[in-house]
C-alpha cells in the first residue's frame, strides 16, 4: 500500500496513528535540531518532522538531503503539532518520521510551487504539469470537472442522451476557417475538424434520438484574441418537436441549475431584449446589464445647429458616466486617445461635464448654448457630479465603439463585479449580415438557422431585415451560448443557401448530405451550444479562459510545453503527398 491517508486528510482525531503518506516535497526547513518537511498531494499538505530526540540519525541525515519535489513515502506516528496553523486542515497535527522511501527524485523546479509563485506565464506554461501542481491552477481544473458533472447529470436527467460525433468530417460553417487534415489513403483530399457537430447532431434529429447532448471539443482557426483558443469545448444540445421557447426553458433551467449550486444565488426568469434593443442601448449584442450606462441617443437635440461634425452624422449618441465630472483635462485627453486607437477607431470624442455647483463645461460650448446642453443633461438623467461623453458617426460603427468605452469605462471604475451574476437571453437575432469585403450576405448564425415564419414573405425582397429564430444567452457581456430553431425543409434549406450565394452544385457538394436527410422526414429541431471554457470561467469568477483548460495554446495558438505545431518528416509529407511551397 503506497498510503493509508492523503496529505489532506489527517487532523485532531488521528493522534497516535500510524500512516502511511506519499507526495511531493513542497519545502523543506532544517533548524539543525529538528527538520520538517511539507508534504504536498492534491488533497493538502501534511507537515513531517524529524527531530534528534525522537528521530533515528540516519534518517536525519536522509531527509537532509532531499530536495523539493522529491516523490516520497514516509511511515510515522500522528503528532499534536506544538505552533498549530489553523488556515490549513491538517494544521493541528504533524507525522513523526518513522521510515522515509525516496520514489522519485526531482530537479530543482523552475518556479516555486506554491500558490504565490515566482514563475512568469511563459516559463508556467512550458512546465504547465509543474503549474498545474499549484492549488490555483488545479482547483480551477477540479471547479471544471465539477462543472462538468452537473451539466452532465442535469442533462441526463432531462432525458439527454450524450452521443460523441466524428473529429475527422467536412467543413461545418461556423464562420471561421477549417483546420484541415490530409488523408494518406485518398491523396489530395483532406479532412475538416469540426467547428461544431451542428450537422451531426441535426442528423441524430432525423434519426430520431429526439434530444442530444455532448461535452465537445471545436476548433476554428481563428485569429487569437486572449481569450480564444483555436481548440475549444462546447456543451452542444439539439433537440425535437420543440419552438424556441421550449429551448430558452430548458437552458435557462441549466444555467440556473448551475448557478445555483456553484454559486447559491436563485433566479427567477431571465431578462429577454431582442438584438435590435440590446444595439440600441448598449451598442452590443452581449451586453453587460450588471450596470447603466446606457446608450442615449441624441440626433435630435444636437443635430442641425451648426456643428459639422454631429450635423453629418448618422448618429449621434452618448453615455452618463457617473461621478466622474471631475476627471481632468489629462483624464480626458487619455480616453480620447483611447477610443482614437486603431482598435476601436473612433475620430474623436465629445465631453459634457455637469459640475458638481451645477455649471456646464463641454468640449463643444462654442456650438451649444448651456440651455441646448442642459436639455442633454435632462435627456441623460444626469445628476451634478456626472460625465457625458459622446461619440458619432454611421450607426454601424459608433455603437460598438460607445460600447468599446462604455466597457473599458465599467472595468475602470470597478462596475464589472465578478461576483454579481447577470443573465440575458438575446434573441430575434437578424439572419443575415451583408459582408462588404465580400459582398454578399453571410448567415449571422450559420446557414441552418430558420427565418421568423412571419418574414419569410421579404426573404426575396429585403433579406436584410429579415429576423431569425436565434437566440444567444449571454452573461456578465459574455456570450456564454448561441443557437436557433433550424431549418427542417429542403426547399427552405436550398433558398437560404442560394441567398449565401451558393451555386446549386456547391450546395449539393457541402450539404447535400443534409438536404437529402431532410427528404426522409425531418422532425422540426432546434438546439444550442454553450461555451463550456468561458461558461466555467466565468462561474469560477474569472474571464480568462486559459486558466480553465489543463494544457491551453499560447497568443500566438502555439502549445510551448509539446512544442506545437511543428515540422514533420519528409517522408511523412510524401506519404500524404504534401509538398511545401517555400517562397
Ligand atoms: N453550432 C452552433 C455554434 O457552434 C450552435 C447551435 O446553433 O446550436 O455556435
Amino acid at each position: 500500500m503506497y498510503r493509508t491517508h492523503t496529505c489532506g486528510e489527517l487532523n485532531e482525531s488521528n493522534i497516535g496513528q500510524k500512516v502511511i503518506l506519499a507526495g511531493w516535497i513542497q519545502t523543506i526547513r532544517d533548524k539543525g535540531f529538528v527538520t520538517w518537511i511539507d508534504l504536498r498531494d492534491r488533497y493538502g499538505i501534511t507537515q513531517l518532522v524529524f527531530d534528534e530526540q525522537r528521530t533515528d540519525k540516519d534518517l536525519i541525515e536522509k531527509a537532509r538531503k532531499l530536495g523539493r519535489e522529491y516523490v516520497i513515502q514516509v511511515s510515522g506516528t500522528v503528532i499534536e503539532r506544538s505552533s498549530k496553523n489553523p488556515n490549513i486542515s491538517t494544521g493541528s497535527i504533524e507525522i513523526l518520521v518513522e521510515k522515509l522511501s525516496i520514489l522519485n527524485e526531482s530537479l530543482v523546479p523552475p518556479f516555486t510551487i506554491e500558490d504565490d509563485t515566482d514563475g512568469g506565464e511563459e516559463i508556467r506554461m512550458k512546465y504547465r504539469y509543474l503549474d498545474i501542481r499549484r492549488n490555483p491552477v488545479k482547483d480551477k481544473l477540479i471547479f471544471r470537472s465539477k462543472v462538468a458533472q452537473l451539466v452532465r447529470n442535469y442533462l441526463s436527467g432531462k432525458g439527454f442522451i450524450e452521443v460523441e460525433t466524428p473529429v475527422l468530417i467536412k467543413s461545418t460553417p461556423e464562420g471561421a476557417r477549417d483546420f484541415v487534415v490530409p488523408s494518406r489513403i485518398n491523396p489530395g483530399q483532406f479532412y475538416a475538424l469540426p467547428q461544431s457537430p451542428q450537422t451531426f447532431k441535426q442528423l441524430l434529429m432525423v434519426a430520431g434520438l429526439d434530444k442530444y447532448f455532448q461535452l465537445v471539443k471545436c476548433f476554428r482557426d481563428e485569429d487569437l484574441r486572449a481569450d480564444r483558443q483555436p481548440e475549444f469545448t462546447q456543451i452542444d444540445c439539439e433537440m425535437s418537436f420543440v419552438e424556441q421557447e421550449d429551448v430558452l426553458n430548458t437552458f435557462e433551467g441549466l444555467t440556473k441549475h448551475l448557478l445555483k449550486e456553484l454559486k447559491g444565488i436563485s433566479f427567477d426568469k431571465f431578462p429577454r431584449m431582442t438584438y435590435a434593443e440590446a444595439m440600441r442601448r448598449y451598442g452590443n449584442d452581449k451586453p453587460d446589464v450588471r450596470f447603466g450606462m446606457e446608450f442615449i441617443e441624441l440626433n435630435e437635440e444636437l443635430q442641425n445647429n451648426g456643428f459639422k461634425v454631429f450635423d453629418e452624422a448618422e448618429l449621434v449618441v452618448g453615455i452618463n458616466v457617473e461621478k466622474c465630472a471631475s476627471y481632468t483635462r489629462k483624464q480626458l485627453d487619455e480616453l480620447t486617445d483611447w477610443v482614437k486607437r486603431p482598435q476601436i477607431g473612433a475620430s474623436g470624442l465629445v465631453y459634457i461635464r455637469y459640475n458638481e455647483d451645477g455649471s456646464i463645461k463641454s468640449s463643444v460650448d462654442k456650438f451649444y448654448s448651456e440651455d441646448q446642453l442642459k436639455i442633454v443633461i435632462n435627456r441623460a438623467n444626469a445628476q451634478p457630479g456626472d460625465l457625458l461623453l459622446l461619440l458619432s458617426g454611421s450607426t454601424k460603427k459608433v455603437r460598438p465603439q460607445l460600447s468599446a468605452l462604455r466597457m473599458e469605462l465599467a472595468e475602470r471604475l470597478g462596475l464589472r463585479n465578478p461576483d454579481e451574476y447577470a443573465p440575458l437571453w438575446v434573441v430575434d437575432f437578424p439572419l443575415l449580415e451583408w459582408d462588404e469585403d465580400e459582398n454578399r450576405y453571410l448567415a449571422m448564425h450559420h446557414p441552418f438557422t430558420s427565418p421568423k415564419p412571419e418574414d419569410i414573405s421579404i426573404l426575396d425582397t429585403k433579406p436584410g431585415e429579415v429576423r431569425a429564430n436565434a437566440y444567444d444567452l449571454v452573461l456578465n457581456g459574455n456570450e456564454i451560448g448561441g443557437g436557433s430553431v433550424r431549418i427542417y425543409n429542403k426547399e427552405l434549406q436550398g433558398k437560404m443557401l442560394s441567398l449565401l450565394g451558393f451555386t446549386e452544385e456547391d450546395a449539393e457538394a457541402q450539404f447535400g448530405f443534409l438536404m437529402n436527410a431532410f427528404k426522409f422526414g425531418a422532425p422540426p429541431h432546434a438546439g444550442i451550444a454553450f461555451g463550456f471554457d468561458r461558461l466555467v470561467a466565468i462561474l469560477g469568477g474569472q474571464e480568462v479562459i486559459r486558466d480553465y483548460i489543463a494544457f491551453p495554446k499560447n497568443n500566438s495558438g502555439r502549445d510551448v510545453m509539446i512544442d506545437a505545431p511543428s515540422y514533420i518528416y519528409k517522408e511523412q509529407l510524401k506519404e500524404l503527398n504534401i509538398e511545401i511551397i517555400k517562397d
